[in-house]
């Protein structure tokens, strides 16, 4: 049992009214994410304190439905009924569209065979398990109640002595949970006791029920995507109490010094409005209405709705499970070029051609582990980069990878990009986006931006402080950088020109038409469109002097084109977000 009076208390960072007397936290919430903002989860474990500013609900699209919700909804069920695929079209409901309809069939089919597995596995040993209620471990003390609650379905035998929980992940249900995670669901087997029903309002506190004593609790995991199962804890009621030891430790610090970490989620978070961490820009993005939902907006989103309207639709409208595909030649090489010049400049000092030498590795390729054949591939773009290295200029200080988040709060879109390079340079701010190409034709600063949208982002980001926005791009015979002075209103004003034009369509979008084509290749949501081709062409004329080719991941460009094409070509050929977050 948790000894509450070790918990810290919490402060509300913003006006807050209700009651901190009640926490709920959800094994889920005790996941170590990189990425996750701790301070949003702690606020939402204190389910009755409510921010005094509340007039910014997150606007949602009703298509998007939780198609866990429905898996649950149907493995419930005390038989699998004759009516399926009816079932869980009613359970998704009636704003639910085919794409969303097609994958839910599909998760309930493999969850419902894994179930059967499972069932078979247990009759060898005599076990009937059956659904019960939610369990959930409580603790109270005169000032405080702990609620620890794990979202998936609980099980019991018919002698209740065996209690289990399953969890439902996409794919691979092999893998480990995050072992704060399985602590908690354990212990909530272990310690915990049947809830009476679901919560008449979130605010009011669990009440259970007698609850018959255990000596045997499990942990399963059901991968919904890929049909997989396994079994991530089975122990006896020592064994258990033994491997949830820490669970007072964990609890505390999830409690203790939360910090924020503005990102894309902020874009799902009530707190967003009082939260004081957010930038918020209204305006930012230069668009003239707040469109019909709220949106978080990223470089990998923005591609893919240049791609094809329909897959940003499926992928982060729906928010339907993707599938990973193998990355091309150019991908692969752009990463290996950011990958060399991050870890370089860990040293804070140019890089030099001593670093790549003619034979052999060099310091950097060695100390990431390198082969030769890997560094071939992109050592004449990082001999470009040697060339124009930032650290040439004196009194520069630079760090990689750093994340920066915007809140367009007149549009309602959270903006998130990763500046390859921001630091300083005497004295004034500098941020440096490195692109890696082959053959890009000549274009002016203007079409940069538009090509380019994180570099007008960045000038908008740095307007505030006058900073300077660098754009490298490296070819396999030079390096060149554009420059772009952020204090400058003609250059903020051709930044925020580009940003509409890259977003504006986007954001008023309800249609979301397909492009079927050589998108269809390299799609992560193709699974359940209904509009893919089903053998493309690996290489596509997109307009006249433009073609692209997925083998080689390159642009060939045989005359000057429109900027729009060269956008399109350009998301053809980059890389996609691959992360699955699951949505508990
Ligand atoms: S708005 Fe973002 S940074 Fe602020 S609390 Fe919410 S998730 Fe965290
Ligand atoms: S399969 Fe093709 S048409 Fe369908 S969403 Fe993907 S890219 Fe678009
Ligand atoms: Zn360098």
């Amino acid at each position: 049992m948790i000894n509450l009076s070790d918990l810290p208390n919490w402060e509300s960072p913003w006006r807050s009214t209700g009651s901190v007397t009640l926490l709920r936290v959800s094994s889920s919430a005790l996941k170590q994410l990189p990425g996750s903002c701790q301070v949003e989860k702690v606020a939402k474990a204190h389910v009755a304190m409510y921010p005094e500013a509340r007039d910014w609900a997150t606007r949602k699209d009703p298509r998007a439905v939780f198609l866990l919700g429905a898996v649950r909804a149907v493995l419930l069920l005390p038989n699998t009924p004759a009516e399926l695929d009816n079932v869980i079209a009613a359970e998704l409901g009636e704003t639910a569209t085919e794409p969303s309809i097609a994958a839910a069939k599909m998760m309930v089919r493999n969850a419902l065979n894994a179930v059967e597995d499972f069932a078979a596995d247990d009759l060898t040993e005599d076990l009937v398990m059956t659904p019960s209620n939610d369990f959930v471990c409580i603790s109270n003390d005169q000032n405080r109640r702990l609620e620890l609650t794990s979202w998936g379905i609980y099980y019991q035998s018919q002698d209740k002595s065996v209690r289990e929980l399953r969890l439902f992940c996409y794919r691979d249900a092999d893998l480990a949970r995050d072992r704060n995670q399985l602590i908690a669901a354990v212990n909530i087997l272990l310690n915990g006791a049947i809830t009476d029903g679901p919560l008449a309002r979130w605010s009011y506190p669990h009440q259970t029920i007698p609850t018959d004593p255990q000596n045997r609790v499990r942990v399963r995991q059901i991968g919904c995507l890929d049909g997989s199962a396994a079994t991530l804890f089975d122990g006896d009621a020592a064994s258990a109490a033994a491997f949830v030891g820490g669970i007072s430790t964990v609890v505390q610090d999830f409690l203790a010094d939360p910090t924020f970490t503005p990102g894309n989620n902020c874009v799902e978070c009530k707190y967003r409005i009082s939260c004081p961490e957010i930038p918020k820009q209204p305006g930012f993005l230069g668009l003239p209405t707040s469109g019909t939902i709220s949106k978080s907006l990223s470089r990998a989103m923005l591609s893919a709705y240049q791609r094809c309207n329909y897959q940003y639709f499926l992928t982060y409208v729906l928010k339907l499970p993707k599938k990973a595909f193998e990355s091309n030649a150019a991908i692969a090489r752009g990463n290996a070029v950011h990958e060399w010049i991050s870890t370089a400049h860990e040293r804070q000092i140019a890089c030099s051609s001593d670093d790549l030498p003619q034979a052999g590795l060099g310091e950097i390729a060695t100390k990431l582990g390198w082969t030769q054949d890997y560094l071939a591939q992109a050592r004449n773009w990082i001999s470009s980069h040697i060339q124009v290295c930032p650290f040439q200029h004196p009194d520069t200080h630079l760090l990689s990878e750093q994340t920066k988040t915007v809140w367009d709060s007149d549009a309602d879109v959270v903006i998130t990009t990763r500046a390859d390079e921001l630091g300083s340079r005497a004295g004034r701010t500098v941020w440096r986006e490195i692109k890696t190409t082959s053959n890009l034709q000549q274009l002016s600063d203007d079409e940069y931006l538009i090509l380019y949208p994180q570099v007008a982002f960045a000038v908008g980001i740095q307007a505030a402080v006058a900073g300077i926005v660098e754009l490298e791009i490296l070819t396999p015979e030079s390096g060149k950088i554009i420059s772009f002075d952020a204090a400058d209103p003609t250059v903020q004003l051709a930044a925020t020109r580009a940003l509409a034009i890259n977003f504006d369509q986007l954001h008023h979008d309800q249609e979301f038409a397909a492009s079927p084509g050589i998108a269809c290749l390299t799609c992560p949501v193709s699974a359940w469109c209904d509009k893919r081709v089903s053998e493309p062409a690996t290489t596509e004329v997109l307009v006249d002097g433009l073609a692209v080719d997925l083998v080689t991941g390159e642009i060939i460009s045989s005359k000057p084109v429109a900027i729009d094409a060269l956008t399109k070509a350009l998301a053809l050929v980059e890389p996609v977000d691959e992360s699955d977050d699951l949505p508990f």
